[in-house]
């Protein structure tokens, strides 16, 4: 097997894989040369060793379910996408949820890892005319058994309604996606305002209102976002890690201000 030909929907198919429950990650892995074995893991989360053409998957069996998941098929996109380039990788919990942006070895894996654990095929019915918030996340994670960071960017890419993921930490933002249909003239933020839920929770403050509306010009730069509202839903992710979804269920208020702009 050629394994650099195989895309994580190309894999699935060529194993008949068509439901969620079947995605088994241990036995994909194994199909691609590579035995996961969960085994207790000091200072990082999943680790990855190649000798020639086998390669062997360490994820750490204390971590949760889910994230052991996310792990091994993090790894198994190190595996299938730097074959023959890499000898092994250690990954952090870190790299999982830090690791989204820019041109990377870690951000090509954890692309990888949400392909192959969420495609786009068997994602988007379940993820028709639902509300974008962490509600919805956590429904899709308990059918996929995925984790947070990566069901949340998912919705974000798959989902019925223009949303945006924007990760945050005190420093400001680290990084974001943006859903296909949100216009250019939407620019985030290099930090959220002071009267958002995500901005509360950096501060170590309970957020009460979570989720719901946010004038608009709290999260994003366009001049006339204060005539606005958005909607926010922010959880904290890390110790110092905040993720929040934005979204806008009236596609029309988008509209108007890419409108403005064109004025
Ligand atoms: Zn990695």
């Amino acid at each position: 097997m050629t394994a650099q030909l195989y895309s994580p929907e190309k894999l699935l198919k060529e194993l008949g894989i068509a439901a969620p429950d079947e995605i088994d990650i241990e036995a994909i892995a194994e199909f691609c040369q590579a035995t996961v074995i969960p085994q207790k893991l000091k200072g990082s989360a999943a680790r990855i060793i190649g000798i020639g053409n086998r390669a062997f998957i360490t994820v750490d069996s204390d971590s949760h379910p889910a994230r052991q998941r996310f792990s091994a098929a993090h790894e198994l996109g190190h595996w299938m996408l730097d074959r023959g380039k890499m000898a092994s990788f250690v990954c952090s919990e870190k790299n999982f949820v830090s690791d989204w942006a820019g041109d990377n070895p870690e951000r090509r894996a954890n692309r990888f890892a949400a392909d192959l654990l969420l495609p786009k095929f068997m994602f988007e019915p379940h993820a028709k005319n639902k509300e974008i918030t962490f509600q919805t996340v956590r429904e899709i994670c308990s059918l996929f058994q995925t984790s947070i960071t990566a069901t949340t960017i998912r919705l974000v890419e798959l989902g019925s309604f223009p949303a945006i993921i924007v990760c945050n930490s005190k420093q400001g933002r680290r990084w974001q996606i943006r859903g296909a249909d949100i216009p250019y003239v939407i620019q985030v933020r290099d930090a959220p305002g002071e009267y958002t839920n995500a901005f509360d929770l950096l501060h170590g403050k309970v957020s009460t209102s979570n989720p719901g509306n946010t004038q608009a010009s709290d999260w994003v730069t366009h001049p006339r976002a204060r005539y606005y509202s958005i909607h926010e839903d922010s959880i904290k992710v890390t110790e110092d890690l905040v993720l929040s979804l934005l979204w806008w269920k009236d596609e029309r208020q988008l509209l108007d201000l890419e409108e403005d702009e064109d004025e």
